[in-house]
């Protein structure tokens, strides 16, 4: 089920995931081909989250007996990457689905993790989408994504706006479509799914616009080009071009003395953004090559610093017992946060006991610096004039 279509996802060598990617930096896809790909615990557990909202729309949509829903979840919930909290947004993405659905006069088509072939666009290329609705004369593409590292939103996103191409070359024979409408449901980032919509006109005349730049990446051709979307690249620790830059951005900071002024603080925290992470991801890469054997001139693989561990602590603790220490010295007990109890409880039952009572009090976060584009409003230390008599004096 879902595995062969996971496994499909990942062998185009231009992939819809990926487009975000290759459409900025179009010889990306074929180094990327190069580097080994070894797919993180989140992408796993993102992978396991697809398999059960797949189960679940399965059952709805495509009559899966209950027995053998059953069965299957409760495999996937003794997978050792199962966390509750899957659950509860798997059902958040399947209740936006019905949702969707339930707004149609009639019961629409629905087609769940359906192959998408994208070639007439991207060479060799094919997607797999979560979940595609057509009816009168709509066409949804809806998404489920499980990270909460990066927010994805919907709008003018080239992996959605990928697979609304293949579904409307393999569904539009079939049934007629006037709007596009791309959702992505990421519930460890927004209560609610990201929504955006596009004509057919320019959805077909953005697919013409990404040909040359599709033919250009798959021959490999073109400029390395650094940004955002180096953040998921396999080449993104040892990439010449980023590592260029990288440098380049450090000796940039210093800039002629005395002093940089603001103005040019602006451009050198752009410049240097990412620096970071880059740093800890080469790190790790030559980490991982040392341990391997192979040599990084000027660095070694050492021993970090160790922990203690109990040899058997149901035994250490019973003999402190016996010697008389008091329980309240050996446990601690602390109430969980809210963000934990409401994985604990679930979205709908925290939700139900402690938001809606008022247990709960939101805090405003700690100010952070944040690129101008940001979507959040900017905020400031700064008294207002109309305040400023009302301000205590001090
Ligand atoms: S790290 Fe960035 S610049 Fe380098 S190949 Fe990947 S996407 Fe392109």
């Amino acid at each position: 089920m879902t595995q062969i279509a996971h496994a499909e996802r990942d062998h185009a060598l231009l992939s819809a995931s990926g487009a975000h990617r290759w459409l900025h930096c179009t010889p990306s896809a074929r180094l990327e081909d190069t580097l080994p790909d070894t797919e993180s615990e989140a992408a796993k557990r993102g992978t396991l989250a697809h398999e059960i909202a797949e189960l679940k729309l399965q059952r709805i949509f495509s009559g899966l007996p209950t027995r053998k829903f059953n069965a299957e979840l409760k495999k996937f919930k003794a997978h050792e990457l199962y966390e509750p909290v899957i659950d509860d947004h798997t059902n958040a993405y399947v209740e936006f689905i019905q949702s969707i659905v339930h707004t149609f006069p009639t019961p629409p088509f629905v087609a769940i993790e359906r192959k998408v072939d994208l070639t007439d666009y991207v060479p060799e290329s094919f997607g797999t989408s979560d979940c595609i609705i057509i009816g009168a004369g709509k066409l949804y593409v809806i998404d489920y994504k499980n990270g909460q590292g990066v927010p994805v939103p919907a709008e003018n996103n080239p992996q959605m706006k990928l697979y609304a191409l293949g579904a409307f070359k393999a569904f539009s024979l079939l049934f007629p479509i006037e709007e596009v409408h791309l959702a992505i449901v990421q519930p460890k980032v927004w209560d609610q799914p990201s929504e955006w919509s596009i004509s057919v006109t320019d959805l077909l005349a953005w697919g013409e616009s990404i040909k040359p730049i599709a033919q250009a990446a798959y021959k490999g051709e073109g400029e390395y080009v650094i940004g955002e979307h180096c953040g998921f690249c396999r080449a993104k620790a040892t990439c010449r071009a980023r590592t260029e830059h990288m440098l380049k951005a450090g000796s940039k900071a210093p800039l002629k003395p005395p002093l940089i002024g603001w103005d040019e603080v602006g451009e050198v925290l752009r410049q240097a953004e990412g620096v970071d992470k880059w740093y800890k991801a080469l790190k790790e890469a030559a980490l991982s090559e040392v341990l391997k054997g192979g040599q990084v001139p000027g660095w070694k693989a050492v021993e970090g610093r160790g922990g203690r561990d109990y040899a058997d602590i149901d035994t250490a603790f019973t003999h402190l017992k016996e010697k008389g220490i008091e329980e309240a010295v050996l446990y601690e007990r602390k109430p969980l946060t809210p963000p934990q109890l409401e994985e604990a409880l679930t979205k709908k039952v925290y939700k139900e006991l402690l938001e809606e009572p008022g247990h709960v009090i939101r805090r405003s976060g700690t100010p952070t610096l944040a690129p101008e584009g940001d979507k959040r409003p900017a905020i400031s230390n700064q008294v207002k004039p109309e305040d400023a008599f009302s301000a205590p004096i001090e």
